[in-house]
């Protein structure tokens, strides 16, 4: 029996997607090979591979100016990538530091060059609980670009409006929210996402790119590491994750199915009002840490009034086929993920299941 997974990434793939993938793994499209077996130059793959960048691209809207990428390694690598393709000598980048990984993403750039911390909204506990105000983001105007973390997995926050960079690039990690909602992409020099939270397996990036913006990063890299290398190869520079790709294409159809960016923020914000309302609701039992302005439509963060409680909350909901509810370990509690895959009723079911365990335990 299949459970509800609520992990944050890898994280839950539409069961149809499963289901397609599990009806033409053995005999892809009457070709007679599965497509685990594809030479990654032949012309059944490049068809699944142009269609995901074409696809991620009408779903992005993205304008003629940009270029999808899909690039190995996940989002870590372009923590590195970014700052060696477009921190150049003599620069300095800003980053908000509104999180776990927003901070690796810093720290990282520090390696490779001049980066400053444009905000740090870690609290004296070293947790994070909102998205900074305007007045707090202290942009540099000569700044190669401003990172953000669009979406804070770990502690559950995520920007609801962009910021005003005054011209200064922007540059964002979108990982657990891409996707989720539409953005004007238009405004970004760059998108990177790890696929594994809200478009498929682990394996790969997609990434948006302004290819002007590309003409002044910095050719002396490896080829594997240059942005501009991955652009001109098509993102077939050497062999992509096929299979990976594969499904992100699969996922990405059922997005497109089901009304797109719009259609999948439509579905977020009923299962984020259901959860953080059933939260509010039972007021006296949980406690959400995270401003309400700064909550996050994807991870929501939950505490019991005690630790002890928590882990009889994680095991008792695992009882009830309710998977992936543990808190990362550096913010506690509970948190659960309401990627694009999971669905109203999941959410109903787990409100259900909170609803009694505060009544048993409260
Ligand atoms: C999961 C996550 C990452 C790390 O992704 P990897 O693919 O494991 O490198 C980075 N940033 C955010 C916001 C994430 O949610």
């Amino acid at each position: 029996m299949r459970k509800i997974n609520f992990n944050a990434g890898p994280a839950a793939l539409p069961l149809p997607v499963l289901e397609q993938a599990q009806k033409e793994l053995l005999d892809f499209k009457g070709t007679g090979i599965s497509i685990l077996e594809h030479s990654h130059r032949g012309k059944d793959y490049d068809l699944v591979h142009e269609e995901v960048l074409a696809l991620f691209s009408e779903l992005m809207g993205l304008p003629k100016s940009h270029s999808a990428l899909i690039v190995q390694g996940g989002a870590s690598l372009q923590f590195a990538m970014l700052p060696m393709n477009c921190l150049r000598a003599g620069q300095s980048a800003d980053y908000a530091v509104t999180g776990h990984w927003a901070r690796l993403a810093y720290e990282e750039a520090l390696r490779v060059g001049a980066a400053r911390a444009a905000c740090d909204t870690a609290g004296l506990d070293g947790k994070h609980t909102r998205i900074p105000r305007p007045d707090e983001l202290l942009i540099d105007p000569k700044a190669a670009y401003l990172h953000i973390t669009t979406n804070n997995t770990i502690f559950g926050t995520q920007w609801r409006t962009l910021p005003d960079t005054k011209g200064v690039p922007l540059v964002a990690d979108m990982c657990s929210d891409i996707l989720s909602r539409p953005v004007d992409a238009s405004k970004f020099a760059l998108i990177y996402a790890g696929a594994q939270k809200n478009l498929g397996p682990a394996g790969l990036a997609l990434i948006a790119v302004n290819r002007d913006w590309l003409k002044t990063a910095r050719t002396d890299l490896p080829d594997i590491l240059s942005y501009a290398v991955h652009l001109e190869a098509r993102s077939i520079y050497h062999t992509p994750p096929t299979f990976a790709v594969y499904l992100v294409g699969l996922q990405l159809k059922w997005i497109k199915a089901n009304g797109g960016a719009a259609g999948m923020e439509k579905r977020n914000s009923a299962k984020a009002e259901l959860l953080y309302g059933t939260i509010d609701r039972l007021k006296d039992f949980y406690r959400a840490p995270v401003e309400k302005t700064s909550r996050s439509q994807m991870n929501a963060v939950f505490h019991t009034p005690s630790p002890e409680l928590d882990d009889l909350f994680c095991a008792d909901a695992e009882k009830e086929g309710i998977a992936g509810v543990r808190g990362h370990r550096s913010a506690g509690g509970m948190r659960v993920s309401l990627y694009n895959a999971i669905t109203l009723d999941d959410v109903r079911t787990l409100a259900v299941f909170m609803d009694a365990f505060a009544k048993r335990r409260g």
